[in-house]
């Protein structure tokens, strides 16, 4: 094992705060020194963490969406697509029949849709909240300030969006109109109104360095976020993007392991684009660093449509059989799955990281 490997591994296992040179040095690491990375993160998820995984129930609500990204099957342009829209009712039927699951987060996710108004976002919001004892996340990109505050209002717990790479040249140009400052800003947002914030990146997008994902954990921990997604980029036929390789597991993991220990408080997803490149990718993502599992409870007529990536797993599972699948990872992966609501721990404090008493 390289010299500077060890002593970034070691500063990791001392609990002190990590330099971009070091993630990129942790990020880097070869066969021998993964597994070396990859136990630490593990022990360092259970600290903090402890074993349970959480189990936040998805529903993509609309494939519409107002954005062209290029690395996305919901772009506008992309006209391969049947485009669909859930009734509030439909929402909340599913969102009834995933509450009746076991989840005890619901995830609203949908494109850029201004179909559904902030006025109905919120209502959907609150009589979700109203009926059910879950914890609501959205999931549905940039918005104008006041339209997070009354979904805020209506009782939603956390909002989920990524910043997808930190290069904020490359992500003018995979998100066109958009800039990487805006969405920082909306992070920003977020948290002063009082959402548990989650961003996040992907993991091998054309043009990105070692350089840039540790940059990416970094922004994470500047923005003090309560939630880190980070999944493999998969290239999609039916977008500009279709040709290029998509990110490796390998690299992924490197990535979630050393995110793990820049950041040993926050909840982080084994995401689904890990387990459409590897069938054991979220086995793999829980070993390494992640608590938390997303199974989609999106009816399966409407699954199929939700097409960001090809190859995603269980398209024509139902919402029980989705929840099985992710409780049998959990338990594979020798955790047990979370009955709370799987809330952040606020009290954290970026480069605080003082160590609880074990349980
Ligand atoms: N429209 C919202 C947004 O962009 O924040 C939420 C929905 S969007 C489909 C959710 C996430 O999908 C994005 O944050 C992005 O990271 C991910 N995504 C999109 N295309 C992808 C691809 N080709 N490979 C992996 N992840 C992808
Ligand atoms: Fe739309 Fe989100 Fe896909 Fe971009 S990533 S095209 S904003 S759904």
């Amino acid at each position: 094992m390289r010299t500077e490997f060890c002593e970034a591994l070691k500063k990791a296992g001392d609990l002190k705060e990590l330099s971009k040179e070091e993630l990129v040095v942790l990020i880097d690491a070869d066969e021998e020194e993964s597994a070396a990375l990859f136990s630490l993160a593990d022990q360092v998820r259970k600290q903090f963490m402890g074993d349970e995984v959480h189990i936040r129930g998805i529903i993509e609500f609309s494939n519409y969406c107002a954005n062209n990204c290029l690395y996305c099957g919901l772009r506008r342009n992309n006209r391969q697509l049947a485009r669909y829209r859930m009734t509030m009712n439909e929402i909340l039927d599913n969102a009834r029949q995933a509450a009746g699951l076991g989840c005890r987060t619901i995830v609203l996710q949908s494109g850029e849709d201004s179909y559904y108004t902030a006025d109905i976002l919120a209502e959907t919001v609150y009589l979700l909240k109203k009926e059910m004892d879950v914890a609501v996340t959205l999931s549905i990109g940039d918005r104008p300030r006041e339209d997070y505050e009354k979904m805020r209002e209506a009782g939603a717990d956390r909002y989920l969006l990524k910043h997808e790479t930190c290069d904020a040249e490359l992500f003018a140009g995979l998100r066109p109109g958009t800039s990487l400052a805006e969405r920082v800003e909306r992070l920003k947002w977020l948290g002063e109104l009082g959402f548990q914030v989650g961003s996040g990146n992907m993991v091998g997008l054309p043009g990105q360095t070692v350089e840039t994902l540790a940059g990416d954990i970094l922004l994470m921990r500047e923005t003090g976020v309560e939630m880190a997604g980070i999944g493999p980029f998969v290239p999609n036929s039916q977008t500009p993007l279709g040709e290029c390789p998509g990110g490796k597991l390998a690299l992924t993991l490197k990535t979630l392991a050393a995110a793990r220990l820049a950041l040993p408080r926050v909840h982080m997803p084994a995401t689904t684009a890990a387990g459409t490149i590897d069938p054991s990718g979220r086995d793999k993502a829980l070993r390494c660093g992640a608590n938390v599992i997303m199974p989609n409870m999106t009816p399966a007529a409407y699954k199929a449509d939700y097409q960001i990536y090809p190859g995603k797993p269980g398209l024509s599972d139902t919402p029980e059989e989705s929840y099985a699948k992710a409780v049998k990872i959990v338990e594979k992966a020798g955790r047990r799955v979370g009955r709370g609501y799987g809330h952040s721990d606020n009290a954290y404090l970026a480069g605080n990281f003082k160590l609880p008493a074990k349980n």
